[in-house]
């Protein structure tokens, strides 16, 4: 049975391999995700017939979490909003982190109720319970934050200091626990500060820097997943947690190079963020352009180039940017898709909806390779993305965005912003693009404006 057991395993394994392979291309990934669901199903499924130490599985609690836990996924995944995908990610990944605080604890009550503790399985065991809390808490925070109900200017005042003291109070304690190892009080003092200190750790973070903190924390559940694996010994959840560990790692690496930020930098906070949702338009003026102009300029143009950003996301407006782009093909102009890396609300927001629109992936630019088709781009259509073509990254010292690296599209001739009024972007900056001499504001729903758009293109085409 052991051997079954573990070949099973291996199956499982090797099933994550390849589907976190294959959703490194939006050609792949829903199979991909489809083949790793598969392994995970694999190995909770076999895991219940592993033999336990206390040799009686208990079927009917474990039959029950399974209903019980299935059953809310199935039905918060089939009515999630695609715009809230993001928050549901965030959610998931803290309940990732739940669990290695609930076996970590339950595993450090029974050290303590047998008295028979073993040095390096407590060490982990507590290293478990230390990171699944910060990376509960804080990815409590970040769905918070990604809601919206929790406000960017919600800081606490020295917050660096605090985190600090938090952190030293975190290793300090932990060192005295695995020295006295008495009782099961210093355990549960280590839980709370963990899980205050995910609170003020992911509170701290600037609006702009979200995707890296997002990041962080789902390497942080990896981790802690991991250390579960090693407590029990237990290989499908120890791969399984260094596959999201690694990722996410790499993950976070690449989020700060698309942010130019060190991680240091960001874990110090305040990019962007703090300001009200409305920009101060003071006495700069904004111009605007109707459909029939704006499909002119499209129907004469050479190359075009679309942005998304989060408002495509919001206005579902995808698919008729597809269309769209199918319709000036025609007449050929040539289309393409301008993706920053940090678009939107998750890393690869922008993929997976182009991808649902059936949108050829060879059409989509990344940030380098976008910057440089801008300079032959006749018109560029700005869909609902605002801080991610913010010129003041690169030009204005004193902005907090400065030396983020964004979509130059004012080395484009002309460029279109549809959005539906004033507000800033995420980061609550406000944006010098609108006012500037190459802009015009389509203002309205990006969905229905592409749509107009449409409508009026296809009377000249
Ligand atoms: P932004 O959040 O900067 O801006 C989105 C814009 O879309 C808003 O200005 C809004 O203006 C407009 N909008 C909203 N709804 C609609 C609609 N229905 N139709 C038309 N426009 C609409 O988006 P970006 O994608 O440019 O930037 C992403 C930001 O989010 C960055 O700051 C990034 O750091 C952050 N972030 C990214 C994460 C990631 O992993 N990708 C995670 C967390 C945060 P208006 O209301 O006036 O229409």
């Amino acid at each position: 049975m052991t051997a079954l057991i573990n070949l099973v395993y291996l199956i499982s394994v090797s099933l994550f391999i390849v589907g976190l392979h294959r959703l490194s291309s939006p050609k792949t990934a829903s199979s991909g995700n489809l083949i790793a669901a598969l392994g995970m199903g694999l190995g909770v499924l076999i895991a219940l017939f592993a033999p336990i130490e206390s040799g009686n599985n208990n079927y009917l609690v474990i039959t029950g979490a399974l209903v019980f836990g299935c059953g809310i996924g199935l039905v918060v995944a089939g009515k999630v909003l695609m715009t809230k995908m993001p928050e549901m990610v965030s959610l998931f990944n803290g309940l990732g982190g739940a669990c290695a605080l609930l076996i970590s604890i339950a595993e450090l009550l029974n050290f303590h109720n047998s008295g028979n503790i073993e040095l390096a399985s407590y060490l982990t065991t507590l290293l478990a319970l230390l990171i699944g809390s910060i990376a509960f808490s804080g990815s409590l925070v970040a769905y918070g934050k990604l809601s919206g109900n929790i406000k960017d200017s919600w800081k606490l005042p020295s917050a660096n200091m605090i985190n600090m003291i938090l952190l030293l109070t975190l290793i300090a304690t932990s060192v005295y626990q695995l020295q006295v190892l008495d009782t099961m009080d210093l355990v549960y003092f280590i839980m709370i500060i963990s899980l205050v200190y995910g609170i003020t750790f992911v509170l701290n973070v600037g609006g702009a820097d979200m995707p890296v903190i997002i990041s962080i924390l789902n390497a942080l559940t990896g981790v802690s997943a991991a250390l579960a694996g090693i407590i029990y010994d237990n290989m499908i959840m120890l791969m399984g947690g260094i596959l999201v560990g690694s990722s996410g790692t790499i993950l976070t690496i690449l989020m700060c190079q698309a942010m130019n930020r060190s991680l240091l930098n960001v874990l110090a906070g305040g990019f962007g963020g703090g300001a009200s949702s409305a920009v101060q338009v003071g006495d700069q003026t904004v111009k605007e352009v109707n459909i029939m102009d704006a499909s002119i300029m499209l129907r004469y143009s050479t190359n075009v180039v679309f942005v998304p950003g989060y408002g495509m996301a919001v206005a579902q407006a995808q698919k008729i940017c597809k269309e769209l782009e199918d319709l000036l093909e025609e007449v050929e102009v040539n289309v393409r898709y301008a993706i920053h890396p940090v678009a939107g609300r998750m890393p690869g927001h922008m993929n997976v909806l182009l991808a649902e629109a059936d949108v050829d992936y060879s059409k989509l630019l990344d940030l380098e390779d976008a910057n440089k088709f801008l300079n032959d781009t006749d018109v560029t259509i700005v869909v609902g993305a605002n801080d991610v073509v913010n010129p003041s990254a690169l030009d204005d010292p004193g902005s907090p965005i400065y030396g983020m690296p964004i979509l130059e599209i004012l080395k484009g001739k002309h460029v279109i912003v549809l959005k539906r009024g004033m507000s800033s972007g995420y980061s609550g900056i406000e944006n010098p693009l609108f006012f500037h001499e190459k802009t015009s504001m389509l203002f309205g729903d990006a969905k229905k404006s592409l749509n107009s758009l449409l409508d009026e293109l296809k009377t000249i085409v």
